[in-house]
């Protein structure tokens, strides 16, 4: 036992250091986000994340934005259970046979203005499982995409700023 904290406190982390400016990036990343809802939704935005096949690593990603870390309800941006609550639709994977008729009702239950994001290369067409008996193809083959966000995952930081830039774009227009 002793020799095992030993190694603890003399061994680095196994976990890589963070840069040191990444923090104030996310901060400036999550506060421009907020204001960007607020002046298109007089409120803060609401996020739903559908699983529509992935193999979850794209949710790991989306995760971490509420680790303490990240934290990214200190800026008033949430997840939120039901679709009827949110305004943007994170939709990862590829579309499954199975998870299609979910992904289209999820859809309708969320109400206007909205957004749908697909996340991770998978999103776009398929990706790795593209071909499969399984999958009816990319996020845009069943509902429809205002922003794709790509990487196989995309880490939390470029989710972030892909937000950032649809909400600030949707802010411009009337
Ligand atoms: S894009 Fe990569 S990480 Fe995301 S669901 Fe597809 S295979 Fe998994």
């Amino acid at each position: 036992m002793l020799d095992f904290l030993v190694e603890g406190i003399l061994k680095s982390p196994l976990t890589e250091r963070l840069p040191a400016d990444s923090d104030a990036e996310i901060a400036a990343l999550a506060a421009s986000l907020d204001a960007a809802a607020r002046r298109k939704l007089g409120r803060s935005l609401a996020i739903r994340q559908v699983d529509a096949g992935s193999c979850n690593a794209c949710e790991l990603e989306i995760h971490a934005l509420n680790n303490v870390f990240y934290d990214l309800e200190r800026f008033g941006l949430h997840f939120v259970a039901s679709p009827r609550h949110a305004d943007v639709l994170l939709v990862t994977g590829p579309v499954t046979k199975n998870m299609r008729a979910a992904l289209e009702r999820t859809y309708d239950a969320t109400p206007g203005p909205k957004w749908v994001v697909a996340v991770g290369d998978c999103a776009k067409n398929g990706g790795c499982f593209a071909g499969s008996y399984a999958v009816v193809g990319g996020v845009g083959d069943v509902i429809p995409v205002d922003l794709h966000i790509p990487g196989c995952p995309p880490p939390p930081t470029a989710i972030l700023a892909g937000l950032v830039a649809l909400i600030r774009s949707a802010a411009q227009s009337p």
